[in-house]
């Protein structure tokens, strides 16, 4: 299998230089192994994706010197298939309506004996309040789903790491699921789908041999792991890579526009300088 790689960018914001060391990585990597790096727009949150965006952070990739196949997938043309998906998981008994506000499952998870809520890879630990849901029936459209994560992971999910922090074979057993991450929402009323969802069914439909990303997502990969197992998709490689930080350490946050390689760019500097400050 050629090696294919991705940069997923949501069009919410300006590619800053965490986004160009994330993409000049995998793009390298890629070259590296002689295979294919491929782009793909993260725009399923309709609320705050712009097109504006969209051109904004191509043009800044194509200056980086990157370059990539057409046509681009773009997440907004694929609720047929994260539809298809959720049908399959609802069919499995595996997903339920989930009707709590953010305040009532951080009140539920809050509970006094049980102190604050717990976090996990995908925020509040969901206390499972709505499990008993009817789970008959046509798959209700425009609704919260949530998986049963006990139901769903029932043996170990074992990935392969190839980047910084823990390498090699990375295992996370059910308890730890179930206790650490919970039942996460899979299809989010006003999306149709969930981030979870939508970057492991694309990541197969692109035939992503290897997923570069940042060290945010490494804990959200088992459940990246259990969808590919519940839906029977193969499991990537993964290199995660260590987060941008600026000169006094601090790490750079998704939305810290001074760090907008626009800016950069309109200053003078050249796509050298860029990898210069990103250490590439
Ligand atoms: N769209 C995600 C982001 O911008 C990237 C997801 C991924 O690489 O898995 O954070
Ligand atoms: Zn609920």
């Amino acid at each position: 299998m050629t090696f294919t790689t991705r940069f997923a960018p949501s069009p919410t914001g300006p590619l800053h230089l965490g986004h160009a060391y994330s993409a000049l990585l995998a793009f390298d990597l890629a070259q590296a192994a002689g295979g294919t790096f491929l782009l793909r727009i993260e725009d399923i949150d309709r609320s705050r994706a712009r097109p504006e965006w969209e051109a904004q952070i191509t043009d800044d990739l194509r200056w980086l010197g990157l370059d990539w196949p057409h046509p681009v997938m773009r997440q907004s043309d694929r609720q047929a298939a994260y539809d298809a998906a959720l049908d399959r998981l609802w069919a499995a008994g595996m997903l339920y309506p989930c009707t709590c506000t953010r305040r009532d499952i951080a009140a539920a998870a809050s509970a006094p004996q049980e102190g604050a809520p717990l976090l996990g890879p995908d925020g509040v630990i969901y206390p499972g309040t709505c499990r008993g849901a009817d789970r008959n029936g046509l798959r209700p459209r425009d609704a919260v789903l949530r998986l049963d994560m006990a139901r769903a992971c029932t043996t170990a999910l074992t990935f392969t790491e190839e980047g910084v922090g823990q390498t090699g074979q990375i295992t996370t057993m059910p308890a730890q699921m179930i206790a650490e991450v919970g039942d996460i929402v899979l299809a989010r009323r006003e999306m149709g789908t969930s981030y979870h969802l939508s970057v492991t069914l694309d990541d197969a439909a692109q035939g992503i041999t290897h997923v570069v990303r940042g060290l945010d997502l490494f804990e959200a990969t088992a459940i990246h792991v259990l969808l590919q197992r519940l839906l029977d998709l193969p499991t990537p490689r993964y290199h995660h890579h260590r987060l941008t930080r600026d000169e006094h350490g601090k790490r750079l946050a998704k939305r810290d526009d001074a760090r907008a390689i626009a800016l950069y760019r309109d200053a003078g500097e050249t796509p050298q300088d860029i990898r210069a400050r990103v250490g590439l």
